[in-house]
């Protein structure tokens, strides 16, 4: 049964929910010592990991275990945040008898949820320049893909939260492909957009969706409806041309934006003030070493929290990160420096970061709807994950049931994709598959 294990979890199109949509077949056929299911949920406003843990532990703990067996792991850790007392003590119920499995209890702070982070607080070990988790035997899933492994059933539903702007804020399993305007509509929210923006993902990482009728895929953990002359849509929608001219203008490198980085903080180097420098002075030799660059985790941490210029240092960084990994620029899988002494005094909290971004307003519980939301139409993208885009499988005009696999990528690197509804393919393009309940 153990060697099936990859074999389900591909066929059920099974991806990191957490953001990334690596496929799990792969990421879980590897031999770590140690398997951390993330449930730092460290984007500000998103409640959804804490409450699959608090409503759903067991399915967490089963699909942890699976993935014990399955890479032959000696320990399992479940990360989460002190302040998630009812997930918690559901979980320590669930595991106290099972010696395999710890709960860790960390600090709320950002970015918590980074990979590299959760790997230090749980081993203590840093994860090298250019590498992943398992160089220091690690591998770190997600709490939905953790639940999705122990359901073992066609990938078909996402659990979102709906917030910001709405009257009644909720978290919500929806059927994949809904489009956002249903949800908003459901939540309360407004109906004009010209007066409101959506944040698709966190208030950090997440980005500007300017089509509210864009569809859920297996990544999207929230939207975030915003007026529009919120400070934070207006610094996501800032052109990068006028990002530059105010680099050049007043960055007066003060260096804030490194001091609190948190990959420079673990060692890697992140120099996000060089890369700023570099760019005022159109040199490229002062951007620094290459691992200033290439170790930024795009957290934004510098840009929405530590700049006092209101400069964009991440997005700077990230788009000669993007450049130069384009050129094929690779670097040694070292670890530059030892940790700062003073890390845990550096820590954001976030609180602290949720006033800084003008959000305590929409800090709301959006309490877990458990009714399956009810969709009659759907879109689903062919592309959901990390890899190739998956070929349709089915025509228009098609009858399919909700678990119909219609989308595959064969044995390339990607997921499945499976009808979310019952109904008629109404169309198929290279990019989605469109159904009619
Ligand atoms: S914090 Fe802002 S002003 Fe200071 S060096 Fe960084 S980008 Fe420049
Ligand atoms: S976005 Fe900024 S703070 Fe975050 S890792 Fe990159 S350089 Fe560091």
């Amino acid at each position: 049964m153990p060697s099936n294990y990859i074999d389900r979890i591909k066929e059920q199109g099974i991806v990191g929910a957490g953001g990334a949509g690596f496929p799990t077949h792969v990421k879980l056929n590897s031999t770590p010592e140690i398997v951390i299911v993330n449930g730092a949920e460290c984007e500000p406003l998103l409640r959804v990991d804490q409450q699959l843990m608090e409503f759903y532990g067991e399915d967490v703990v089963e699909g942890l275990k699976i993935a014990l067996i399955q890479t032959g792991a000696e320990k399992g850790v479940i990360c989460l945040k002190g302040k998630h007392h009812s997930a918690i003590s559901n979980l320590k119920e669930l595991t106290k008898n099972d010696k395999q499995i710890e709960i860790k209890i960390i600090k709320d702070y950002y970015p918590a949820g980074d990979e590299q982070q959760l790997v230090y607080e749980v081993t203590k070990k840093i994860v090298p320049l250019m590498g992943i988790p398992l160089d220091v035997g690690a591998v770190v899933i997600n709490v939905l893909t953790a639940m999705n492994i122990a359901r073992n059933v066609p990938v078909t539903e996402r659990v979102i939260t709906v917030t910001g702007e709405v009257k009644n804020p909720q978290t919500l399993i929806v059927p994949i492909g809904t489009s956002f305007r249903k949800l908003i509509e459901f939540c309360e929210g407004p109906r004009d957009e010209s007066r409101y923006s959506m944040i698709v993902g966190g208030p950090m990482m997440g980005h500007v969706e300017e089509d509210w009728d864009a569809p859920v895929t297996k990544l999207t953990g929230a939207i975030i409806i915003l007026p529009k002359e919120h400070h934070l849509i207006a610094k996501k929608t800032r052109k990068t041309q006028t990002d530059l001219q105010l680099t050049k203008a007043i960055c007066c490198q003060c260096s804030y934006c490194t001091d609190l980085c948190p990959r420079n903080i673990n060692g890697l180097n992140t120099e996000p003030h060089k890369v700023m420098r570099g760019l005022a002075n159109e040199d490229p030799s002062a951007l620094g070493a290459i691992s200033s660059v290439v170790s930024c985790c795009d957290c934004q941490l510098c840009s929405l929290y530590a700049c006092p210029m209101d400069l964009d240092p991440g997005k700077i960084t990230n788009m000669v990160k993007q450049s130069l990994l384009k050129k094929g620029v690779k670097t040694e899988k070292i670890i530059p420096h030892e940790v700062d002494s003073l890390r845990e005094s550096k820590l954001v909290p976030t609180k602290r970061l949720i006033a800084r971004l003008d959000l305590s307003d929409y800090d709301v519980p959006a309490p877990l709807n458990q009714t399956l939301f009810e969709s009659y139409s759907v879109k689903i993208l062919l592309k959901q994950h990390i890899g190739v885009v998956a070929s349709p499988l089915v025509s228009q005009g098609d009858t399919v049931t909700k678990g119909t696999l219609v989308g595959s990528c064969g044995d390339l690197l990607g997921a499945n994709i499976h009808a979310s509804i019952s109904g008629k393919i109404i169309s198929v393009t290279p990019d989605y598959i469109e159904i009619k309940a």
